[in-house]
């Protein structure tokens, strides 16, 4: 019998796309624990919203998963190279146009940079699985 009262202390394995809690995770790849997961794990039991879910991926979201977790990997690298080539500009176009270098410039490319890099990087974060072998 169900009683809905009953609040689990214990995780419940949860899959990553469907957000579906897991009865059976023998066919499922576990989400490895990031520098990202770790650190959001710490800022919810500092407030108190800890769930312990442990994360998984389904069966049926294996697929699903490694397509946004390759595109969350090709994204980071075209926004590294789009925020160096700004950095790169914006540091080399003053010195060229008008013989000095514009510090304020270059710490707007750098600005520009880590910005880009870390909104694409929320935005698109898909966290890679445990190598199971
Ligand atoms: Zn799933």
């Amino acid at each position: 019998m169900k009683n809905k009262k009953d609040k689990k202390i214990t995780g419940a394995k949860v899959c990553i796309i469907c957000r579906g809690e897991m009865k059976d995770s023998k066919n499922a790849v576990k989400i490895k624990d990031d520098q990202i997961i770790t650190s959001i794990r710490k800022i919810k039991e500092k407030m108190n919203m800890a769930t312990k879910n442990e994360l998984y991926v389904c069966n049926q979201h294996k697929e699903e998963h490694m397509k946004r977790r390759k595109s969350f990997e090709k994204s980071i690298l075209l926004t590294a190279i789009l925020a160096f080539v700004i950095f790169v500009l914006l540091s080399i176009i003053p010195p060229i146009t008008t013989g000095n270098i514009n510090l304020s410039s270059i710490l707007l490319g750098l600005l520009i940079g880590i910005m880009l890099l870390l909104l694409n990087g929320f935005i698109k974060y898909t966290p890679d699985v445990e190598v199971k072998k």
